[in-house]
Protein backbone atom coordinates (compact mmCIF):
# COMPACT_ATOMS: atom_id res chain seq x y z
CA UNK A 1 0.00 0.00 0.00
CA UNK A 2 2.49 2.24 0.21
CA UNK A 3 2.67 4.63 -3.38
CA UNK A 4 5.73 6.63 -2.74
CA UNK A 5 8.43 6.89 -0.40
CA UNK A 6 11.19 9.97 -0.02
CA UNK A 7 13.22 11.22 2.58
CA UNK A 8 10.78 12.55 4.14
CA UNK A 9 7.70 11.56 3.16
CA UNK A 10 5.76 8.29 3.12
CA UNK A 11 2.33 8.30 1.02
CA UNK A 12 -0.16 4.85 1.97
CA UNK A 13 -2.28 4.82 -0.79
CA UNK A 14 -5.50 2.65 -0.09
CA UNK A 15 -7.30 0.06 -1.78
CA UNK A 16 -10.73 2.40 -0.68
CA UNK A 17 -11.20 4.92 -2.73
CA UNK A 18 -7.58 5.47 -3.49
CA UNK A 19 -7.76 7.21 0.29
CA UNK A 20 -4.42 8.80 0.94
CA UNK A 21 -2.83 8.57 4.32
CA UNK A 22 0.57 10.34 4.89
CA UNK A 23 3.62 10.07 7.02
CA UNK A 24 6.00 13.03 7.37
CA UNK A 25 9.52 11.95 9.39
CA UNK A 26 11.90 14.81 10.69
CA UNK A 27 14.79 14.69 12.69
CA UNK A 28 12.44 15.54 15.59
CA UNK A 29 8.95 14.29 15.23
CA UNK A 30 6.97 11.78 13.51
CA UNK A 31 3.21 13.32 11.33
CA UNK A 32 0.82 11.02 10.37
CA UNK A 33 -1.96 12.51 8.18
CA UNK A 34 -5.58 10.74 8.45
CA UNK A 35 -4.33 7.02 8.45
CA UNK A 36 -7.18 4.97 7.08
CA UNK A 37 -9.54 2.51 5.85
CA UNK A 38 -9.35 -1.08 6.32
CA UNK A 39 -8.25 -2.62 9.50
CA UNK A 40 -4.92 -4.39 7.89
CA UNK A 41 -4.20 -0.90 6.15
CA UNK A 42 -4.59 0.84 9.42
CA UNK A 43 -2.20 -1.72 10.98
CA UNK A 44 0.73 -1.21 8.49
CA UNK A 45 0.47 2.47 9.41
CA UNK A 46 0.23 1.99 13.05
CA UNK A 47 3.21 -0.87 12.32
CA UNK A 48 5.61 1.50 10.67
CA UNK A 49 5.02 4.88 12.62
CA UNK A 50 5.53 2.20 15.99
CA UNK A 51 9.16 0.97 14.00
CA UNK A 52 10.32 3.98 12.79
CA UNK A 53 9.32 7.04 15.49
CA UNK A 54 12.45 6.08 17.43
CA UNK A 55 11.80 8.64 20.98
CA UNK A 56 10.04 11.17 18.64
CA UNK A 57 6.96 12.63 19.23
CA UNK A 58 4.12 11.84 16.97
CA UNK A 59 1.28 14.11 15.88
CA UNK A 60 -1.96 13.36 14.17
CA UNK A 61 -3.35 15.58 11.80
CA UNK A 62 -6.50 15.72 10.66
CA UNK A 63 -7.88 17.41 7.35
CA UNK A 64 -11.91 17.30 7.93
CA UNK A 65 -14.50 15.08 9.77
CA UNK A 66 -15.47 13.13 7.22
CA UNK A 67 -15.61 9.51 8.54
CA UNK A 68 -13.15 7.41 6.37
CA UNK A 69 -10.55 10.35 7.17
CA UNK A 70 -10.82 9.79 11.12
CA UNK A 71 -11.63 6.49 11.38
CA UNK A 72 -7.76 5.22 12.27
CA UNK A 73 -7.70 7.56 15.44
CA UNK A 74 -8.26 4.63 17.85
CA UNK A 75 -5.01 3.24 16.55
CA UNK A 76 -2.61 6.67 17.87
CA UNK A 77 -4.18 7.68 20.90
CA UNK A 78 -0.90 8.19 22.13
CA UNK A 79 -0.33 11.04 19.26
CA UNK A 80 -1.25 14.95 19.47
CA UNK A 81 -3.91 15.35 17.47
CA UNK A 82 -4.30 18.96 15.17
CA UNK A 83 -7.37 19.56 13.77
CA UNK A 84 -9.51 22.93 13.19
CA UNK A 85 -11.24 24.34 16.06
CA UNK A 86 -14.18 23.30 13.96
CA UNK A 87 -13.82 19.59 13.89
CA UNK A 88 -13.22 20.06 17.40
CA UNK A 89 -16.25 21.20 18.21
CA UNK A 90 -18.25 19.00 15.60
CA UNK A 91 -21.84 18.97 16.63
CA UNK A 92 -22.42 15.38 14.96
CA UNK A 93 -19.50 13.26 16.29
CA UNK A 94 -22.07 10.45 17.63
CA UNK A 95 -23.59 10.18 13.45
CA UNK A 96 -19.84 9.82 12.34
CA UNK A 97 -19.06 7.69 14.59
CA UNK A 98 -22.04 5.83 13.47
CA UNK A 99 -20.50 5.69 9.99
CA UNK A 100 -18.09 3.52 11.03
CA UNK A 101 -19.80 1.28 12.53
CA UNK A 102 -21.99 0.69 9.53
CA UNK A 103 -19.29 0.71 7.29
CA UNK A 104 -17.11 -1.74 9.40
CA UNK A 105 -20.96 -3.94 10.25
CA UNK A 106 -21.81 -3.66 6.38
CA UNK A 107 -18.14 -5.32 5.51
CA UNK A 108 -17.85 -8.02 8.69
CA UNK A 109 -14.89 -5.55 9.26
CA UNK A 110 -12.87 -6.19 13.30
CA UNK A 111 -10.34 -3.36 14.13
CA UNK A 112 -8.21 -4.28 16.95
CA UNK A 113 -8.49 -0.62 18.29
CA UNK A 114 -11.42 1.62 19.64
CA UNK A 115 -13.49 3.34 17.18
CA UNK A 116 -13.82 7.63 18.64
CA UNK A 117 -14.19 10.66 17.66
CA UNK A 118 -10.49 12.43 18.08
CA UNK A 119 -9.72 14.58 20.88
CA UNK A 120 -8.09 17.54 19.62
CA UNK A 121 -4.80 19.32 21.47
CA UNK A 122 -4.20 21.76 19.09
CA UNK A 123 -7.02 23.19 17.40
CA UNK A 124 -7.01 25.91 14.68
CA UNK A 125 -9.37 28.96 14.85
CA UNK A 126 -8.06 31.76 12.60
CA UNK A 127 -8.22 31.89 8.81
CA UNK A 128 -4.60 31.43 9.07
CA UNK A 129 -1.99 29.86 11.72
CA UNK A 130 1.69 28.47 11.82
CA UNK A 131 3.28 26.93 14.41
CA UNK A 132 6.36 25.96 15.13
CA UNK A 133 7.02 22.15 16.49
CA UNK A 134 10.83 21.27 16.23
CA UNK A 135 11.97 21.43 12.90
CA UNK A 136 9.19 21.43 11.20
CA UNK A 137 7.26 24.94 10.50
CA UNK A 138 2.93 24.38 9.84
CA UNK A 139 1.32 27.04 7.92
CA UNK A 140 -2.70 26.60 8.08
CA UNK A 141 -5.81 27.75 6.42
CA UNK A 142 -9.30 27.38 7.08
CA UNK A 143 -10.65 25.14 3.86
CA UNK A 144 -14.31 25.20 4.03
CA UNK A 145 -16.58 24.15 1.19
CA UNK A 146 -16.31 19.89 1.41
CA UNK A 147 -17.20 19.99 4.43
CA UNK A 148 -17.40 22.90 6.96
CA UNK A 149 -14.05 21.68 9.18
CA UNK A 150 -11.50 21.37 6.18
CA UNK A 151 -7.73 22.79 6.77
CA UNK A 152 -5.33 23.12 4.29
CA UNK A 153 -1.69 22.74 5.75
CA UNK A 154 1.32 23.31 4.17
CA UNK A 155 4.87 21.81 5.54
CA UNK A 156 8.19 24.23 5.74
CA UNK A 157 10.57 23.36 4.83
CA UNK A 158 9.46 20.70 2.35
CA UNK A 159 7.48 22.54 0.57
CA UNK A 160 4.48 19.83 0.81
CA UNK A 161 0.54 21.22 0.78
CA UNK A 162 -1.81 18.47 2.20
CA UNK A 163 -5.16 19.39 0.65
CA UNK A 164 -7.86 17.80 2.39
CA UNK A 165 -10.60 16.72 0.06
CA UNK A 166 -9.60 19.10 -2.51
CA UNK A 167 -7.96 18.59 -6.21
CA UNK A 168 -8.08 14.90 -6.58
CA UNK A 169 -7.38 13.65 -9.45
CA UNK A 170 -10.16 11.23 -9.60
CA UNK A 171 -13.12 12.74 -8.27
CA UNK A 172 -15.00 16.03 -9.12
CA UNK A 173 -16.01 18.49 -6.38
CA UNK A 174 -18.04 16.67 -3.67
CA UNK A 175 -19.92 19.76 -2.22
CA UNK A 176 -21.34 19.15 1.29
CA UNK A 177 -21.08 22.62 2.38
CA UNK A 178 -21.07 25.11 0.44
CA UNK A 179 -20.50 26.11 -3.19
CA UNK A 180 -19.22 28.97 -2.68
CA UNK A 181 -16.58 28.43 0.03
CA UNK A 182 -15.63 25.68 -1.81
CA UNK A 183 -14.78 28.58 -4.70
CA UNK A 184 -13.02 30.63 -2.08
CA UNK A 185 -10.69 27.34 -0.87
CA UNK A 186 -9.84 26.64 -4.24
CA UNK A 187 -8.60 30.04 -5.16
CA UNK A 188 -6.49 29.91 -1.47
CA UNK A 189 -5.16 26.98 -2.44
CA UNK A 190 -4.10 29.08 -6.14
CA UNK A 191 -2.41 31.32 -3.89
CA UNK A 192 -0.71 28.71 -1.77
CA UNK A 193 0.72 27.39 -4.77
CA UNK A 194 2.63 30.53 -5.59
CA UNK A 195 3.28 31.50 -2.46
CA UNK A 196 5.16 28.95 -1.12
CA UNK A 197 6.74 27.43 -4.43
CA UNK A 198 4.58 23.89 -3.82
CA UNK A 199 6.72 20.74 -4.72
CA UNK A 200 4.48 18.37 -3.92
CA UNK A 201 0.34 18.23 -3.65
CA UNK A 202 -1.31 15.54 -2.01
CA UNK A 203 -5.26 15.37 -1.93
CA UNK A 204 -7.35 13.05 0.14
CA UNK A 205 -8.22 10.38 -2.80
CA UNK A 206 -6.22 9.76 -6.25
CA UNK A 207 -2.76 10.58 -7.20
CA UNK A 208 -0.37 13.37 -5.42
CA UNK A 209 1.27 14.92 -7.72
CA UNK A 210 5.08 17.52 -8.08
CA UNK A 211 3.65 19.41 -11.11
CA UNK A 212 2.73 22.43 -10.79
CA UNK A 213 1.06 22.90 -13.75
CA UNK A 214 -0.58 19.49 -12.66
CA UNK A 215 -1.79 21.38 -9.49
CA UNK A 216 -3.32 24.42 -11.61
CA UNK A 217 -5.16 22.57 -13.74
CA UNK A 218 -6.04 20.37 -11.25
CA UNK A 219 -7.89 24.27 -9.65
CA UNK A 220 -8.92 25.19 -13.19
CA UNK A 221 -11.02 21.63 -13.45
CA UNK A 222 -12.49 22.23 -10.23
CA UNK A 223 -13.46 25.58 -10.51
CA UNK A 224 -14.95 24.70 -14.29
CA UNK A 225 -17.47 21.97 -12.42
CA UNK A 226 -18.74 24.49 -9.90
CA UNK A 227 -19.56 27.34 -12.05
CA UNK A 228 -20.90 25.37 -14.76
CA UNK A 229 -23.01 23.41 -12.60
CA UNK A 230 -24.03 26.88 -11.56
CA UNK A 231 -24.91 28.21 -15.23
CA UNK A 232 -26.36 25.26 -16.37
CA UNK A 233 -28.91 25.19 -13.30
CA UNK A 234 -29.45 29.01 -14.19
CA UNK A 235 -30.80 27.64 -17.62
CA UNK A 236 -32.72 25.11 -16.28
CA UNK A 237 -30.62 22.49 -18.31
CA UNK A 238 -30.48 20.01 -15.03
CA UNK A 239 -30.03 16.90 -17.51
CA UNK A 240 -26.69 18.52 -19.06
CA UNK A 241 -24.52 18.52 -15.69
CA UNK A 242 -24.42 14.99 -16.07
CA UNK A 243 -21.88 15.22 -19.01
CA UNK A 244 -19.56 17.45 -16.70
CA UNK A 245 -18.89 13.82 -14.89
CA UNK A 246 -18.61 11.86 -17.71
CA UNK A 247 -14.71 11.95 -17.90
CA UNK A 248 -14.27 10.50 -14.89
CA UNK A 249 -13.01 6.95 -14.05
CA UNK A 250 -16.21 6.12 -12.10
CA UNK A 251 -18.90 8.01 -14.05
CA UNK A 252 -21.71 5.14 -12.26
CA UNK A 253 -20.98 4.94 -8.67
CA UNK A 254 -19.93 9.03 -8.47
CA UNK A 255 -23.04 10.28 -9.79
CA UNK A 256 -24.90 9.99 -6.19
CA UNK A 257 -22.14 12.47 -5.37
CA UNK A 258 -23.29 14.60 -8.24
CA UNK A 259 -26.26 14.45 -7.19
CA UNK A 260 -25.82 15.67 -3.64
CA UNK A 261 -24.57 18.55 -5.37
CA UNK A 262 -27.00 18.77 -7.51
CA UNK A 263 -29.57 19.18 -4.70
CA UNK A 264 -26.96 21.44 -2.56
CA UNK A 265 -26.69 23.84 -5.31
CA UNK A 266 -30.47 23.81 -6.14
CA UNK A 267 -31.24 24.57 -2.10
CA UNK A 268 -28.80 27.28 -1.97
CA UNK A 269 -30.07 29.38 -4.85
CA UNK A 270 -33.32 28.99 -3.12
CA UNK A 271 -31.95 30.69 0.08
ZN1 LIG B 1 -12.53 11.75 1.70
Amino acid sequence: MIQYKDHDITIFQSAMYQTNSVVVETDELVLVIDPTWLPNEVNEIQNYVYKNKKDKDVYLLFTHSDFDHILGYGAFLYAKVIASKKLKDCPNKQSIIDSIRDFDDSYYLTREYEIKFPNVDISISKEYEELEIGDMKFHFYQAPGHTEDGIITVLEPLGIVIAGDYLSNIEFPYIYHNSDDYLSTLQKLESIIDKYDISLLIPGHGGFTKDQAEMKKRISESVHYILQMKQLLLEDKQEETYDLIKKYSYPKAMKKFHNYNLTLLKKERNV
